[in-house]
């Protein structure tokens, strides 16, 4: 018999989920209720920042950061290659110019090294992304931006809930380190409200900014307001706008998940130390790489990701990859380099500009890792890759 599909990572969805979505279908409000700011409220509270605005996707999110930051045509944005497309493509929705720079060899993160190779007079802000969960050098990474007068942006859509240790030796939690921090809920991220995005800041204006950026650039707020002179049903449209607003029914779904944040990332490191155990083992030496976690960070673990020394296995990535999903393990890889894809292609960019994020991309495997797995899973999952 076949072993049921374990994909590489799902949603956890409980009774209390399913019962705090069903009392907003039966309240006053199905959207810009009281959820939205509980909800925020409660992220804020979570990742320790002052404002929390939540929208309706992770790359809203994104591109709210980028509005914020007030990236337009001319500006160059340097960002890691090893990331879903929507960190860069945040970039070019304000007309700005992607610049990649290279990543750590070891922790895969963009590397505060390359990033000042690549800063410019043009330069205006940098994304880095917390790959597979586990921080960005965030505070070399603050430092460079300060000293450079750049706006920080963090794309943590791999990493609530992880920590970093500062320069006293305090952890952290990622949230409000860098200006703005983004954070995803789609089903595969750490907690999901279907689709859904946060921005997190503790700077007021920006958040001023990022409230008016998610409905349309209106507002209604007697204090905000340009001309004063008229009545009670005015509003005001001061710049362009989007409709980015999440729903109460989905902000909802948000808190109830929150409750549970902390297990499901418990379960996800539990997941992720006996992958690393199983990965050490001696058959597996030479041949596969778990993943480095630095010593300063505590990594949240989103995906976790093995690469492997195909010369030595004697086995093409595609080989590994297809008998995995042959078996039923649901196998994925994180990530192509965003410029490889034709459009970023198209837009003027080629090969071999980041050789450590190719050479990477040439060798990893991400396998599953979800806090609903059971440890028959894993075991199932470790088995196959031996069999391989
Ligand atoms: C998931 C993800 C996003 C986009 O989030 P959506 O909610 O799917 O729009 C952006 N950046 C990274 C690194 C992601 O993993």
């Amino acid at each position: 018999m076949k072993h049921p599909y374990i994909p590489y990572g799902r949603q956890y969805i409980d009774e209390e989920d399913i019962q705090a979505v069903v009392d907003v279908l039966k309240s006053d409000y199905l959207t810009t209720g009281p959820k939205i700011h509980e909800f925020e409220k409660k992220v804020a509270d979570y990742v320790g920042c002052k404002y929390a605005v939540c929208v309706a996707t992770g790359t809203a999110a994104l591109h709210g950061a980028c509005y914020a930051a007030d990236i337009s045509a001319n500006d160059e944005v340097i960002t890691t290659p090893m990331t879903f497309a929507a960190t860069s493509n945040s970039i070019l929705y304000l007309g700005g110019k992607p610049v990649f720079a290279d990543i750590d060899p070891r922790t895969y993160n963009i590397d505060p090294l390359e990033i000042e190779k690549k800063i410019t007079k043009k330069t205006k802000a940098i994304i880095a992304v917390d790959f597979t969960g586990q921080p960005a050098e965030l505070f070399k990474i603050k430092d460079l931006a300060q000293r450079h007068n750049l706006i920080f942006i963090e794309d943590a859509a791999h990493s609530l809930g992880a920590k970093i240790k500062d320069s006293q030796g305090n952890w952290q939690k990622i949230g409000s380190i860098a200006d703005i921090t983004t954070f995803s809920f789609h089903p595969v991220k750490h907690i999901t409200t279907a689709e859904g995005g946060m921005i997190c800041t503790n700077d007021p204006k920006l958040y001023e900014k990022l409230t008016l950026f998610r409905s349309h650039g209106i507002t209604r707020s007697p204090g905000l307001l340009i001309d004063k002179s008229h009545g009670k049903w005015y509003y005001e449209q001061q710049f362009l706008g989007y409709n980015y607003r999440l729903s109460d029914l989905q902000a909802a779904l948000g808190i109830s998940q929150l409750n549970k944040l902390d297990s499901f990332i418990k379960r996800r490191r539990e997941i992720a130390a006996l992958y690393d155990k199983a990965f050490s083992e001696s058959i597996f030496k030479n041949r596969i790489t778990i993943p480095y976690q630095a010593p300063h960070t505590k990594s949240s673990y989103h995906i976790y990701i093995l690469k492997f020394n195909l010369s030595a296995i004697g086995k093409s990535r595609e080989e590994i990859f297809n008998k995995l999903s042959d078996l039923n393990v649901g196998v994925n890889v994180h990530y192509i380099p965003v410029y490889y894809h034709p459009y970023y292609q198209y837009l003027g960019y080629s090969k071999g500009l980041c050789p450590i994020a190719e050479k990477l991309y040439e060798n990893i495997i991400t396998i599953p890792l979800y806090p609903g797995m059971s440890n028959e899973d894993v075991n199932y999952v470790i088995k196959s890759i031996k069999d391989v």
